[in-house]
C-alpha cells in the first residue's frame, strides 16, 4: 500500500520506506573515509607474470578481452590479525575462483604443497610452482 508519498510504509526493523514496483532510482553517494592497507601490486604484477596468469590449483587460465587475469592470493593475510607480510613467499597466483575458495577455507595448502578440499578431505593435487616462484612453506 502506498502513503502520499509515492512509497510503501517501511517494514518492520527498517527505517527507509520502500520503493513502489517500477521506481527506478539512482543509487545514493556519500563520501566516507577508508584506512587499509597498501599492498605491493608492482609484486602481485610480477607473481602473475612469473606463472603466466595461470592459476597455480587448477591450471586454468582466464583469458578476457584486455588480456589474460589471475589475481594474487596472500597465503598468510595481511593485517591484524593474521599480519602477513607482502613477500612473494607469502603470494600465489590463483584463478578468482580458487582465490575465494582459498580464502574462505575451502581449499587448503599444506607444507608440502598438497591442495585439499577441506570440505571433502580429498587431495586436489599439488600446487603447481615455476622455478622463480619459491613459496614459503612455513609461513
Ligand atoms: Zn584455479
Amino acid at each position: 500500500m502506498a502513503n502520499q508519498a509515492g512509497t510503501r510504509p517501511p517494514p518492520p526493523g527498517h527505517e527507509e520506506p520502500l520503493p513502489l514496483p517500477g521506481d527506478v532510482r539512482s543509487p545514493g553517494c556519500r563520501s566516507t573515509t577508508v584506512k587499509r592497507i597498501v599492498r605491493d601490486n608492482a609484486l602481485s604484477r610480477l607473481i602473475k607474470n612469473l606463472h603466466d596468469h595461470t592459476c597455480q590449483i587448477c591450471g586454468v587460465r582466464p583469458l578476457l578481452p584486455g588480456g589474460p587475469y589471475a589475481e594474487g592470493a596472500h597465503i598468510r593475510p595481511l593485517g591484524s590479525p593474521h599480519d602477513g607480510y607482502d613477500v612473494a613467499g607469502n603470494l600465489l597466483c590463483l584463478c578468482p575462483n580458487d582465490h575465494v575458495l582459498f580464502d574462505l577455507g575451502a581449499i587448503l595448502v599444506q607444507d608440502d604443497l598438497t591442495v585439499l578440499n577441506r570440505l571433502t578431505g580429498e587431495a586436489m593435487g599439488t600446487l603447481r610452482t615455476v622455478p622463480s616462484h619459491e613459496v614459503d612453506r612455513h609461513i
